[in-house]
């Protein structure tokens, strides 16, 4: 045992668990469990990696010019105001590392991502919880709960995992009404999956305290590479840029990201199968018995009627082959969250749901 002694609240973080893959002696597993997307990469994305392999030993780029020129080209955006991050999660935990310290404040919903709270606990900041309306982000509840320590206020619009969001003049109302010292961070994760919706990024160019954060793991289906982005006020993104790691991308990372932008074939049908198969499942489930909010994202929330009934259902899915989440830690805990599969994972969840409901163990 070493004698240094970890900062003071380090030891109270609840540690990041992900989604289980496999399930001990069950073969041929679809795994539902971490809303990637079901029709794996695309393939430009995997002929940009095998190319980068040529040049494995140069260090990448540290000013990601060439992917932040084709993210701000594909969203109409500004290059100069994007940073990009080792995932999403980077830009969550560079603004709390930021923005955030011992005797401040950071807000998230009642069923807001987990790494909000990491983040905040890992500089020393207090996460301060605020409740949501039936699973649905209210903005009065945060506005009620800022004070003058408040420095962020974290918000995924859509949520995970409840797959509800808020419309965008109630995002406007919740920025309008921060304390000057906040900044709201809202969280696109899966925001490309919101038809016509621009993950806040008309927000960040009116006002001075709105950040957006990306991602490539969800729809541009490159969980594995790792790579997320920020589009914020020019200072918020200069701020950031002076603490992230110089190299934090790979070559190949960079060059995946790129790629997957281009395949707007790829992407475009991720898109509309995701549509389409959501509906699908909420319907199928509802018809079992087993209700689920509208979600807009590539997920639904399934809702069991109690805590033992949503644990035993993740019990029985698992001898069969099925991987979902159990989100009790997110105070969820008679659900159970579905990522949105391909059609046959889509049809082989809401069977084995169906075999559960009616007494199958
Ligand atoms: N925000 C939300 C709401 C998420 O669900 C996730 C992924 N689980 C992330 C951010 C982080 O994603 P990534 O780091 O892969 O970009």
């Amino acid at each position: 045992m070493t004698k240094i002694t970890p900062q003071p609240g380090i030891m109270d973080i609840a540690l990041y668990v992900g989604g289980k893959s496999h399930v001990d002696g069950v073969s041929n597993v679809i795994k539902l469990s971490s809303n990637e997307n079901p029709f794996g990469p695309s393939p430009a994305a995997q002929e940009a990696v095998r190319r980068s392999a040529l040049d494995l030993h140069r260090y990448p780029p540290t000013d990601h010019a060439d992917l932040r020129a084709a993210i701000a080209a594909a969203h109409g955006l500004d290059a100069d105001r994007i940073i990009c991050g080792v995932g999403s999660d980077e830009i969550l935990t560079l603004l709390c590392q930021a923005y955030a310290g011992p005797g401040d404040e950071v807000i998230h919903t009642e069923h807001g991502f987990a790494i909000y709270r990491i983040g905040a606990q890992s500089v020393g900041a207090t996460p301060i919880e605020v409740p949501e309306r039936e699973r649905v982000t209210d903005v009065d509840a945060i506005l009620a709960a800022c004070t003058d320590a408040t420095r962020l206020v974290f918000l995924a619009n859509p949520n995970n995992p409840t797959g509800t969001m808020i419309g965008l003049a109630e995002v406007e109302r919740l920025a309008g009404g921060l304390p000057d010292q906040a900044l709201l961070v809202l969280d696109g994760a899966y925001a490309e999956y919101v038809d016509g919706y621009d993950g806040g990024a008309r927000l960040v160019e009116a006002r001075d305290n709105v950040v957006m954060t990306r991602t490539f793991s969800k729809l541009y289906g490159l969980g594995g590479m790792r790579v997320g982005w920020g589009y914020g006020p020019q200072d918020v993104v200069d701020v950031l840029n002076r603490i992230r790691g110089p190299f934090n991308l790979s070559s190949t990372a960079l060059a995946a990201a790129e790629a997957a932008l281009g395949d707007t074939a790829y992407v475009e049908r991720s898109r509309s199968e995701n549509t389409r198969l959501r509906a699908w499942l909420a319907e199928a489930l509802a018809e079992h018995g087993v209700p689920s909010d509208a979600s807009c994202a590539n997920f639904i929330l399934a809702r069991f009627g109690s805590q033992d009934e949503a644990e035993a259902c993740d019990t029985y899915l698992q001898s069969q082959g099925v991987i979902v989440r159990r989100v009790t830690s997110y105070k969820l805990p008679n659900a159970l969250r579905i990522t949105v599969g391909d059609e046959a994972s889509c049809r082989r969840v809401a069977h084995c749901i169906g075999q559960f409901k009616a007494g199958a163990r």
